[in-house]
Parts: structure tokens; C-alpha cells; sequence
């Protein structure tokens, strides 16, 4: 048993339901059962014009799953949702679930790195993880999400985002 902070992000079609539709599949599909859920919060699209704005947040996450059989599994909402454009903020995307940390663990498998390295730069994580568990530990900064938050450059903390 492992306790998953797994990061989600849409910002095509109808946003929330694309969001409560990957959650409720993350526990219908037996991959985990989520234990609390940040609230929402919008990114303003990403400069140069990208497509919609983002809905983002967190969920907490007990799983019984290994740290890539949960990616996998992740994956298969994604596509399953109808998900189909690459890598990249600028595309849009129905759903996008991302693993932010994972335990204690660190990895860097070919298709997986743990902690998520964009983690610390990105206030649609750090607002989502601070609102679940604020004393969540990163093990390779060696700092809890608050501190991360607090210690967040300048501009990393003017990213623009508003609440739900
Ligand atoms: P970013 O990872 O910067 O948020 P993205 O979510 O837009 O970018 P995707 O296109 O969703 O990127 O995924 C690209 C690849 O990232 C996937 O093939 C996946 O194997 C890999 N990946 C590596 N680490 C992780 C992680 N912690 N969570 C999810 N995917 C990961
Ligand atoms: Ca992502
Ligand atoms: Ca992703």
C-alpha cells in the first residue's frame, strides 16, 4: 500500500466533468481509492496564446498499484477519455493525469520520473498539494510543500491563477 499525490489538468470540452470522470475511474478501475481532493483552480492559458485555460488540482491517492503500473493505468484514463494531442501546455487537453510524488520514492525509470520534476516550478501543483497536505514531504528537496511554496521564486509565485 502507497500513498500517490497524482496531479490533473483540463482544459478542453467540459473541463470539470472530464476531471470527475478520470477521478471516479481511478477508484471504479480499482486503481486507488482517493482520500481527499485540492480544490480547483484555473491557470491562465500559457503565453503566446495557447488554447483554453487550465482547471488543475491534486488527489491524494491509496494504491496498491507499483509506481508504473499506476502511470500505465493513469494513461489508459487519458486515452480512454478520448485524450489525443502530445506532450506540451499549449495543446489541448481533455485530461491530463500526472504522478507528483509517490511515497518516498525517487525514480527515474525510462517513462517515469518521480518526484514529478516540474513540481516545484508550477503554482497549479504547489497551490493543489499545499491545500491536501501541506507537511507533504519532497524527498529529493528534502522540504515539505509549504516550504517549497514559500521558497517559490518570484516567478514561479506570480504565475497567474485564480480559485474555483
Ligand atoms: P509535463 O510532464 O511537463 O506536465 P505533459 O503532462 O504535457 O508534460 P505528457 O504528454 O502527458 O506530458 O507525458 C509525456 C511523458 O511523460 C509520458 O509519456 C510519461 O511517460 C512521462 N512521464 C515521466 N514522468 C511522469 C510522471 N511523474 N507522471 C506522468 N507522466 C510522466
Ligand atoms: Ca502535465
Ligand atoms: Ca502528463
Amino acid at each position: 500500500m502507497a500513498i500517490a499525490y497524482i496531479g490533473y489538468g483540463s482544459n478542453q470540452g467540459d473541463r470539470l466533468a472530464n476531471i470527475q470522470s478520470a477521478l471516479s475511474a481511478i477508484f471504479e478501475r480499482g486503481i486507488g481509492t482517493v482520500l481527499r481532493k485540492s480544490r480547483n483552480y484555473e491557470s491562465a492559458p500559457v503565453q503566446g496564446g495557447g488554447p483554453g485555460k487550465f482547471i488543475n488540482g491534486a488527489v491524494e491517492v491509496m494504491t496498491d498499484l507499483e509506481p508504473t503500473d499506476l502511470l500505465h493505468a493513469l494513461q489508459r484514463i487519458e486515452a480512454d477519455l478520448g485524450r489525443t494531442s502530445g506532450k506540451g501546455e499549449k495543446l489541448p487537453r481533455l485530461i491530463d493525469l500526472d504522478i507528483l510524488i509517490y511515497d518516498s520514492n525517487i525514480l527515474k525509470a525510462g517513462d517515469l520520473t518521480v518526484p514529478h520534476p516540474e513540481l516545484p516550478n508550477r503554482l497549479f501543483v504547489l497551490r493543489p498539494l499545499n491545500d491536501i497536505k501541506p507537511d507533504l514531504f519532497h524527498p529529493l528537496l528534502q522540504k515539505t510543500v509549504s516550504e517549497l511554496l514559500e521558497a517559490a521564486p518570484a516567478h514561479v509565485r506570480s504565475q497567474e491563477i485564480g480559485e474555483l
